[in-house]
C-alpha cells in the first residue's frame, strides 16, 4: 500500500500532466484523442436485438498481446481517466487471456474493469480476476443467467471492495445512482439506438453536432484489431482515425456522419460522480481525483 504522501505527489504529478496536455492541445486548436473503451474481442455469446454487433459483418477475433501492450504504454503516458475500460462491443469474458490482461493493466496502475453479460461468470473466475487486479465490474442483465451471476458473486465483490453493480436495460427513463453502485446495487439504464443503427433515428441536417463527451472531450475506442474509432456507437468502424501505432498523433474530429442520427453521449457527469465516490472510499486504490474538480 502506498503512503498518503506518495499518493498525493503522484496525484499531483498526474494532475499537472493532464493540465499541461490539455493546455497544449487547446493551444493547437485540436481535441486530442484519449483512450476510453478497449475492445478485447468482438465475439459475443448472445445475440441481443438492441446491439449492433448482432448484425455486424466485422470478422470476429480477439485483441493480441502486442496490441494490448501498445494500449497500456499509451495510457501510462496519457490517460485523464487513469481508468481502463476493457469493453466496447463483444463479451470480455470470452477473451482467453483476460486474467493476464487484467494483471498487466493493474501493474500499470490503470484500475481495470469492464461490463459483461455475465454468461461465463462464476465465482472461481471472478476470484481469479480480482486476485489479478480487477477493480470494478458491471453486469448488464441481458438474461436471467447474468442476473444470477451478479447475485452469486456479490459477496466476493464486497469482501474485496470491488466497485460492482448490476444494470437493468430498459426502454423507460434512465435512473443512474452512483451511490447505489458503491452499495453493490442495481441501476437502470435506458436502451439506446446506437446512433440509429438498431432503431430508426431521423438524420439531422449535415453538420449536426449534439452535445457529446466523445466530441467534446476527445475520447476514442481501440478495436480488437488495433484500429481506433471515435466513439462507442461506431460498431461498424465507419470512422477509423488510425491505429494503435498512431496514438501519439491521432486527433478527434468535430463530428461525424454517424452523429446526424445520434443524441450524443454525455456520460462524464455520472461517471465523475461514480469515481468521486470510489476515490473517497478507496483512495489508496484509485488515483482519479484529478477528475474531481
Ligand atoms: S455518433 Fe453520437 S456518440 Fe458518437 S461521436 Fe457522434 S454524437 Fe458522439
Amino acid at each position: 500500500m502506498r503512503r498518503a504522501g506518495a499518493r498525493a505527489s503522484g496525484a499531483m504529478s498526474t494532475r499537472l500532466r493532464i493540465i499541461g496536455y490539455s493546455v497544449a492541445a487547446q493551444a493547437l486548436g485540436e481535441i486530442v484523442a484519449f483512450i476510453y473503451h478497449i475492445e478485447l474481442t468482438n465475439a459475443c455469446d448472445l445475440t441481443c436485438s438492441y446491439c449492433p454487433l448482432t448484425e455486424s459483418t466485422r470478422p470476429r477475433s480477439v485483441m493480441s498481446d502486442e496490441t494490448f501492450e501498445k494500449v497500456i504504454a499509451h495510457m501510462k503516458k496519457r490517460s485523464p481517466l487513469n481508468f481502463m475500460i476493457l469493453h466496447h462491443f463483444g463479451e470480455p469474458l470470452l477473451h482467453p487471456r483476460l486474467p493476464q490482461f487484467i494483471r498487466r493493466a493493474a501493474e500499470a496502475r490503470l484500475n481495470p474493469g469492464f461490463s459483461t453479460n455475465g454468461e461465463k461468470l462464476n465465482r472461481d473466475l471472478f476470484r481469479e480476476l480480482i486476485q489479478n487486479g480487477l477493480r470494478w465490474m458491471c453486469i448488464a442483465f441481458h438474461t436471467p443467467a447474468g442476473e444470477a451471476a451478479f447475485h452469486e458473486c456479490r459477496d466476493l465483490a464486497r469482501e474485496h471492495q470491488l466497485v460492482y453493480w448490476g444494470r437493468h436495460l430498459e426502454g423507460g427513463e434512465q435512473a443512474h445512482d452512483p451511490n447505489a453502485i458503491l452499495g453493490y446495487g442495481i441501476e437502470r439504464q435506458q436502451l439506446h439506438s446506437f446512433a440509429g443503427t438498431v432503431a430508426s433515428e431521423e438524420p439531422r441536417p449535415s453538420g449536426w453536432r449534439p452535445a457529446c463527451d466523445y466530441l467534446d472531450r476527445g475520447f476514442v475506442c481501440v478495436l480488437h484489431d488495433g484500429r481506433v474509432v471515435p466513439c462507442a456507437m461506431d460498431e461498424a468502424a465507419t470512422n477509423v482515425l488510425g491505429t494503435v501505432d498512431d496514438l501519439d498523433s491521432i486527433q478527434h474530429a468535430p463530428s461525424y456522419e454517424l452523429c446526424r442520427s445520434c443524441q450524443g453521449f454525455t456520460f462524464y457527469d455520472s461517471f465523475r460522480g461514480l469515481m468521486k465516490n470510489v476515490v473517497e472510499q478507496q483512495p489508496t486504490r484509485l488515483a482519479t481525483d484529478h477528475w474531481m474538480a
